[in-house]
Order: C-alpha cells, then sequence, then structure tokens
C-alpha cells in the first residue's frame, strides 16, 4: 500500500522528537513491501527525513493537501493515490481510510500509538 504519514505531532513531537515505535514501524512497513510517504501541511519535511536519519523509509516527501485531497493530489506532484493515511487530524484519515492518531505533542517514551497503527495497517493489508 501506499502510506501517507502526517508530520507534525503525528510522528514527531511539537520538540521535532521523533515518536516512539516510528522507525521500527517503517522498518517493518518497508519490509512488508509497503511504500512510505510524509506529507505536511507546512510543506515537504526533508529536514525532518535528514534530521532522524529516515531516507532509507520514505519514497517522498510532500506538501499535504488541506482541502479538495484527491483534486490536489496531482498539482502537489503526489505521484500516487494514498491507500492509508496516519494523521493526527481526522480529515485526510476519514478521506483515504487509515488511521486517527492522539496529537504527540511532548516526548513521551510511554506513547503506543505507533503500535496500534502497525497492527491497523496490518490487517487492511490482509483485507485487500
Ligand atoms: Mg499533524
Amino acid at each position: 500500500m501506499n502510506i501517507f504519514f502526517d508530520v507534525d505531532q503525528t510522528i514527531i513531537s511539537s520538540a521535532n522528537d521523533l515518536r516512539p515505535g516510528v522507525l521500527e514501524l517503517f522498518e517493518t512497513l518497508k519490509g512488508d513491501g509497503h511504500a512510505i510517504y510524509l506529507w505536511s501541511g507546512l510543506g515537504p519535511r526533508d529536514e525532518i527525513v535528514a534530521m532522524h536519519k529516515l531516507q532509507t523509509y520514505i519514497s517522498g516527501c510532500y506538501e499535504k493537501p488541506l482541502t479538495r485531497y484527491d483534486e490536489l493530489l496531482k498539482p502537489l506532484g503526489i505521484p500516487v493515490r494514498p491507500d492509508y493515511a496516519v494523521d493526527d487530524h481526522e480529515g485526510l484519515v476519514l478521506h483515504f481510510g487509515g488511521t486517527l492518531v492522539s496529537h504527540y505533542l511532548v516526548t513521551n517514551e510511554g506513547d503506543r500509538e505507533m503500535w496500534r497503527v502497525g497492527v491497523s495497517i496490518a490487517a487492511r493489508a490482509t483485507a485487500r
């Protein structure tokens, strides 16, 4: 599947710390043959990819459409339609299907949202 992750407060905190489980999840998803994309309302976040050394996992980094989601994919240069969206806001998740995660605001080593996402993606992939 083409899996799109929001950046701020989904995979990083407000202080840009990586959320627990992100690396493990990306490793698993890539191993299972999924393509992982990042998108953000702030534009392509290549600096976050570099900061956390995510290059080997990421197939692309894009600006995220905040409205008219399907219509704006092409103008934003997004080459595929998302099969699955992971976001801390519900709009894209409701539109494309996916998992709505809690806002990851501050570093919290006890956060387990990425494990929940992994289970949901595995279930969706199996159902296809
Ligand atoms: Mg967000």
